[in-house]
């Protein structure tokens, strides 16, 4: 049968039952991380920090334009884009705490992707709907991690769409992994679609671990102090799902602000237009980006890390 057949059909079913979880590994409230509020991060934004942030592009990639911004936005409609592929990368971010060692903000593709492409764990129909076809594997978390001489200490997703958990085999059993809150229990339909293979990429884990945030008084971002030392800070970013998190880490040269999925695209960014069909709350979405890119404005020197494409070539 078709893709243009199956999914309709998958949808109607879900929709009767209402949808499902994004995972069904058991969920706890984070022990690591401190609730702050916005002034306490503000406070330290632009002091040097002692972290180290590498990003890693794991795969290229190809998906449809109207999935990454909303093509109804208005300053979209003025610039006359229209649906098309667009090239993309598929990353992590390792970011290195002097004492703590050695974290990774996202899992980019598994190893078997590149080296034994008879084992991937996305196949079938959900290959064909993510354009798998369309993706180029560059370095694949597990060949990443077995170049490196420390110890993987934790993983923190950004969220964890398929793009986003891709690697997640690769990352040894019982390894601490952190999302934002609700993100793994939060139902939407097409989990009906997801969640065996995204219980199937993290079946090695133990569960999810969940940022503590609390609202923040003044209504801005909530924010949670990772360490505990002002060295890197989980920001909630509600909207492109439940729990996404974007993440600031301090370094010796300024800010790192990695965005996750609350902005795909370079052009999305620069234009403060949302992602589009991805998303599942776009106007929340439009919310946390524009905090987020209120915050990038206002520290000049930060650097900013989108989901799947680079500001700077
Ligand atoms: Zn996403």
């Amino acid at each position: 049968m078709k893709n243009q057949l199956l999914i309709p059909l998958f949808l109607t079913v879900g929709a009767t039952l209402g949808g499902c979880r994004a995972s069904t590994l058991p969920v706890t409230r984070s022990a690591l991380g401190t609730p702050r509020q916005p002034a306490d991060l503000l406070a330290v934004i632009d002091l040097p920090g002692p972290l180290t942030v590498d990003t890693v592009v794991s795969a290229y990639w190809e998906v449809d334009l109207d999935g990454l911004l909303d093509l109804s936005d208005p300053k979209a409609k003025a610039a006359g884009l229209t649906n098309r592929g667009e090239p993309i990368e598929v990353d992590f971010h390792a970011i290195r705490h002097p004492q703590l060692g050695l974290f990774v903000v996202d899992t980019g593709v598994e190893r078997a992707e590149r080296d034994d492409p008879e084992h991937v764990h996305v196949r079938g129909l959900v290959r064909k709907v993510m354009n798998g076809d369309k993706s180029r594997m560059v370095d694949p978390f597990g060949a990443w991690l077995g170049r490196q001489s420390d110890r993987l200490q934790g993983v923190m997703l950004t969220h964890m769409h398929l793009d986003h958990v891709w690697g997640m085999p690769d990352v040894p059993a019982h390894t601490p992994v952190y999302t934002g809150p609700g993100e793994a229990t939060g139902k939407q339909l097409d989990h009906l679609f997801t969640q065996g293979l995204t219980d199937d990429l993290m079946a090695g884990q133990d569960q999810v671990s969940e940022w503590p945030f609390v609202a923040a008084a003044d209504g801005g971002l909530a924010v949670v102090d990772v360490f505990g030392d002002g060295s890197l800070w989980a920001l909630a970013t509600p909207g492109h799902t439940p729990g996404s998190t974007a993440y600031l880490a301090r370094t010796p040269s300024g800010p790192i602000l990695l965005t996750g999925d609350t902005c795909h695209t370079a052009w999305g960014w620069q234009n403060g237009v949302p992602p589009g069909s991805f998303t599942a709350d776009r106007d929340a979405n439009r919310r946390s980006l524009n905090a987020l890119r209120e915050l990038a404005a206002r520290h000049p020197k930060m650097q900013v890390r989108l989901g799947h494409q680079r500001l700077v070539p």
